[in-house]
């Protein structure tokens, strides 16, 4: 059973998967590469424990527990008692290679490895350590400690057990665990992206305005959010990054970036996190920009 779980990546999903591990009970170290990011990390998972607190989610006790549980480290050599780590950096290939060059030689020979990319190949990935048969990808989605899904992906090589013990740990971490094969953004953005781009061609196409296809899709299709809406909160830069790795990883026209999106991006209107894309957000309420 997995018990010591270690997560490379504090940024906005490693603290979200430490939060979950150490609220299911595991010892968990966090690594990043500076101790600031680090603490950074630390008063994030204190902030969104507080919110489960005031829900009525966890009480006083668990949020004290949890919290004990996070152990920070910028020395992959505090991973030496890992069962598992999971890998959730910047979503670069290089980047992900390095970690685990220098994280292998730190590992127990049983230990299992997981990746949290959202894009790149998990048996690429897997043939750049030396355990294929003990590698995996975990896909939590964001915010972690909120949404249920995790998706599970198999490289070439992944044996049936560390599958098994990583669904057992998926489990324990209160998601559900969905299987998808290793192909281009998984099963989640395969289908959630297309359609947020199909969105931006409709806006392109003059079909409708922002507030006409956001409505349209919520009332006529009992979405919570309209995909313009969805698309503002993923961020414009990675909703292009992912619709160019369907387009080039599956070689089908069916997923050409909307040249709309593509301008948005080059504007440097990305959505939310840069107040404006298809809303601005510096007023009270977000207005459309076209
Ligand atoms: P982020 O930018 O918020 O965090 C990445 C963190 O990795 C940063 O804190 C950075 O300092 C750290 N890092 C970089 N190099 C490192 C190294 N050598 N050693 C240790 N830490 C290092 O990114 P994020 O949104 O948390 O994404 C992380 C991973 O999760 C990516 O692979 C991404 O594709 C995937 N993912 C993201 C989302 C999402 O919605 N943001 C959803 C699912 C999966």
């Amino acid at each position: 059973m997995i018990e010591r779980i270690g997560v490379v990546g504090a940024g906005q999903m490693g603290h979200g998967i430490a939060h979950v591990a150490a609220l299911a009970g595991c010892e968990v170290r966090m690594a990043d590469v500076s101790e600031d990011r680090l603490r950074a990390a630390l008063e994030k998972i204190g902030h969104n424990l507080d919110r489960q607190l005031r829900r009525g989610v966890i009480d006083e006790y668990t949020k004290a527990k949890t919290v004990d549980q996070i152990k920070i480290t910028t020395n992959f050599a505090d991973f030496g008692d890992c069962d598992l780590v999971i890998e959730a950096a910047t979503e670069k290939e290089a980047v992900k290679r390095d970690i685990f060059k220098s994280l292998i030689p730190h590992l127990r020979d049983d230990a299992l490895l997981a990746t949290n990319t959202s894009s790149i190949s998990i048996t690429r990935l897997a043939a750049a350590t030396d355990r294929p048969s003990r590698f995996m990808g975990m896909h939590f989605m964001n915010p972690v400690p909120v949404m249920l899904l995790v998706e599970l992906i198999r490289g070439i090589a992944t044996d049936d057990a560390t599958f098994e013990e990583v669904r057992e740990l998926s489990l324990r971490m209160g998601k559900h665990p969905v299987a998808a094969e290793d192909f281009p953004a998984f099963i989640v953005n395969r289908i959630l992206l297309p359609m947020v781009n199909e969105a931006v061609y409709t806006l392109y196409e003059g079909v409708g305005s922002v507030d006409s296809i956001d409505m349209a899709m919520k009332l006529g299709a009992n979405h919570p959010m309209g995909p313009l809406e969805l698309a503002d909160f993923i961020g414009l830069d990675v909703c292009l990054s992912v619709m160019q790795v369907l387009y080039e990883g599956l070689a089908d026209s069916k997923y050409r970036p909307c040249p709309l999106l593509v301008k948005y991006v080059e504007a440097g209107w990305l959505g939310r996190k840069t107040n404006r894309g298809f809303y601005d957000y510096n007023g009270p309420d977000p207005i459309p920009t076209r």
